[in-house]
């Protein structure tokens, strides 16, 4: 039950007593009843909020370091048996950073939780998979919209539109810096041919005939 339907039931619960003033209850007099709901303020107390974890939440596809994955599900159970004998690891939420799940199991017996993510955790704290979705999305021309279709017909969760944009400045930086280095080199490269060549202007300047086709 939320924060919200527990408003509910109490905003109800003292709209009812006004509404049934002058009747008695089943289980109780008109008396007790209103001095429970008034003297108590059943409204005005503090409640327990309990969260309950729909187990089923986990629906879908997911895109997963298999090797990493199978490897580390064994030993989970297998390390926490050395300190649980008998306890057995169960399933009990997923928490998602974009494509990366971190899958929690809590043991049936010690009631410890145990973390299974679906891909390394890297020293930089970045998600490989998140970050090679976006490169491989804007490499084939194309946009956030792209990538959230194809995972929502894969039936797999998809990376926030924030998250996709950062990593798409990231990546531009980066792929412009990597421009410049390659053309840098590249210039470079035409000016020690062009000497070699003797291809020199009276200033000279090294300097290259560049053929276009017109297209
Ligand atoms: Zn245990």
């Amino acid at each position: 039950m939320n924060t919200a339907e527990i408003t509910s039931v109490t905003k109800e619960t003292v709209d009812e007593a006004e509404e049934s003033k002058g009747q008695d209850f089943s289980f109780c007099s008109l008396e007790e009843y209103n001095s429970f709901i008034y003297r108590f303020r059943i409204n005005s107390m503090e409640l327990d909020i309990e969260i309950a974890e729909d187990k089923q939440r986990s629906h879908g596809y997911r895109i997963v370091d298999a090797h990493y994955l199978i490897t580390n599900a064994m030993k989970l159970q297998i390390n926490h048996n050395k300190h649980c004998t008998g306890g057995c690891l169960e399933y009990f939420q997923e928490k998602r950073n974009g494509l990366i799940s971190s899958f929690v199991y809590k043991c049936n017996v010690c009631d410890k939780e145990m973390v299974l993510e679906t891909e390394p955790t890297t020293s930089s704290k970045r998600s490989m998979l998140n970050y090679v979705a976006v490169w491989g999305t804007l490499a084939t021309g194309s946009c956030y919209a792209h990538l959230e279709e194809f995972l929502s017909v894969l039936d797999a969760p998809a990376l926030s539109k924030k998250m996709f944009f950062k990593h798409e400045r990231e990546l531009s930086s980066m792929w412009k810096d990597s421009l410049w280095e390659v053309m840098k080199l590249a210039g470079k490269e035409e000016h020690e041919i062009a000497k070699t060549n003797g291809d020199i202007d009276a200033d000279g300047i090294p300097y290259i005939t560049v053929f276009l086709d017109g297209g």
